[in-house]
């Protein structure tokens, strides 16, 4: 393997393994390179299934657990003022939060019920839809997880790498094959890098997190991931996809960048073969918080690196390309719609993703009842049935509704996203989903004399911390979790504001203003401040401003 240009700072040594720095410069790396992650799920199921909590290696524990997406969840009743003075074994709750990956966010109804029998029985009903269109379960015991597996895996579900440092879970579009106006169905070439590479152990040894979308609709969020294929109709070539690389939220947000090739979808596999193998090879493993790709992107460019994959990786030339249309307003398939098919599909809104097990269950029964197989879980955390006759329509969405899960529900419940916070995770410093289900009961109230008057969607995205797990700097109102002080001079909990965010065509980061914090108590009444000002001032159809 030729090497490339340097910048001055990889010639420090940025632990890039193409340019010769083999040996671990981190405890991450070295736990990494004593043994292979992924050996990790043998000793699970062979010996801690049986030792419990207490027997696991702690370099397992807090390490290696991740590549089958196993978590410690936060002890029940530390504040988030002592989240950072903490050592993690203080933080470590005997119970584990898993993930289990849902590549495309596309299940079956045989699966959704499993997934819900596996949080009824073992998660004491917990279940989260992801922003990453994962379910989360916590509560999880190190004892249940053999049994755990099995059940999953028996309908084809998987927990594998759906955390670590890996290819995660691969988003798609959740109306993949459906939507009229999609320009290509990216399901194939996602069912292929899932076959072909997902447990590779090739791959399973990344500088850090690898995240993917693949999608024939701008609806995945794919400026903000680590290679991303949009769907785009080439003049000559025809409908195939847009790459772009080097996306990333967290505490330094970067917008992704094209690479102006246009791929077709057999070509897919291969590119993001190529695409992780550079970040595998050539990216930053010396410090963690300059490991992601988006790092190396930035110092070499596009333009470098289409060179390099095509030279060093592919071996060939690719063709250029024109960019994805952008669409004027976020998409979101709330409601219900018709397919290409002459069936509909029922978009409907969970708060902030928190779903239960039971209520997965019936969202399944009620599927089937509508002659429906299959559901989808979206990047904004809702899900969509699939496949539903018009006869069947209207009793579906009184079920759903029922269910708690309205196909017209107020532009709050739509817009508002959260992540895990202070409830189960160890890095929160605030709450977050039950302070997403008050936020939305307090803004349909305080707002309802307006709400026919917003007839743009207006998003609000609450973290537990400065990580960025639910976007809050793509968000109109972005929420940064922190303590803060009261009127009063107390430290409680808090946000950091960051105000008019977005995608597509209004592609930028959230303005984080200076002293603009808001204290949790005062939360319902900022949003109602900001959202009555922005409806007083707009011009018409104008979108939350930038
Ligand atoms: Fe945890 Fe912070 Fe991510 Fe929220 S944003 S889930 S608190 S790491």
């Amino acid at each position: 393997m030729s090497s490339s240009p340097t910048t001055k700072r990889q010639k420090r040594g940025e632990g890039q393994w193409a340019l010769g720095y083999r040996e671990p410069l981190n405890p991450n790396e070295r736990s990494k390179k004593d043994d292979n992650p992924l050996n990790v799920r043998a000793r699970i199921e062979n010996i801690y299934a049986h030792t419990g909590f207490a027997g696991i290696d702690p370099g397992d524990l807090r390490g290696r657990f991740r590549w089958f997406g196993l978590y410690t969840q936060r002890k029940p009743g530390i504040d988030g003022g002592r989240t950072a003075t903490l050592e993690p074994e203080e933080l470590d709750d005997e119970f584990f939060m898993l993930r289990v990956r849902i590549d495309g966010g596309a299940v079956t109804t045989e699966q959704l019920r499993v997934i819900g029998e596996v949080s009824r029985d073992y998660a004491r009903d917990t279940a989260d839809i992801t922003d990453r269109q994962n379910i989360q379960y916590h509560w999880i015991r190190v004892e249940d997880m053999p049994t755990i597996w099995k059940k999953l895996e028996d309908v084809g579900l998987t927990t594998m790498e759906a955390c670590g440092d890996s290819p995660r879970v691969i988003l798609g579009s959740p109306v993949a094959g459906i939507a009229e106006d999609e320009v290509i169905d990216g399901t194939p070439a996602i069912d292929e890098i899932k076959r072909r590479y997902v447990g590779d152990k090739a791959f399973a040894n990344l500088p850090r997190k690898f995240k993917t979308a693949i999608s024939g609709l701008p609806d995945v969020a794919h400026e903000v991931h680590d290679v991303a294929f949009v769907g785009v109709h080439h003049p000559e070539h025809g409908p195939g996809f847009d790459v772009w690389v080097g996306g990333g939220l967290s505490t330094n947000p970067m917008i992704g960048q094209r690479l102006g090739a246009w791929i077709s979808l057999d070509e897919v596999p291969d590119v993001w073969a190529g695409v992780i193998s550079i970040f595998r090879d050539y990216g930053y493993r010396r410090l963690r918080n300059r490991a992601r790709l988006k790092f190396l992107v930035k110092d070499w460019g596009a333009a470098r690196f289409r060179e390099v994959l095509e030279t060093e990786y592919l071996k060939r030339p690719l063709y250029d390309g024109p960019p994805p249309e952008v669409p004027d307003q976020p998409r979101d398939h709330i409601g219900v719609h018709r397919q290409k098919d002459g069936h509909f599909y029922l978009g409907a809104a969970p708060i902030a993703g928190r779903v239960s097990g039971a209520k997965l269950i019936a969202v399944a029964d009620a599927a089937e009842k509508a002659g429906s197989h299959r559901v989808r879980f979206t990047p904004l955390q809702k899900l969509i049935v699939l496949d539903v006759a018009r006869s069947e329509v209207d009793s579906l969405k009184t079920t759903l509704a029922g269910l708690g899960l309205q196909t017209d529900p107020s532009p709050w419940r739509r817009g508002v996203m959260a992540c895990t916070g202070l409830e189960f995770c160890k890095l929160a410093i605030v709450e977050t989903k039950a302070r997403a289900v008050d936020l939305v009961s307090q803004l349909e109230d305080r707002l309802k004399d307006i709400t026919g008057d917003v007839t743009t969607p207006i998003s609000v995205h609450i973290n537990g911390c400065p990580n960025s797990c639910a976007r809050i700097q793509t968000a109109d109102i972005g929420l940064k979790g922190q303590i803060v002080t009261d009127d009063d001079g107390n430290q409680v909990e808090g946000f950091q504001v960051h105000l008019g965010g977005g995608l597509g065509l209004d592609t930028g980061f959230g303005r984080k203003l200076r002293g603009h914090k808001v204290t949790a108590d005062e939360l319902a009444e900022y949003v109602e401040r900001v959202v009555r000002n922005y409806v007083a001032d707009r011009k018409p159809d104008e979108r939350f401003p930038q």
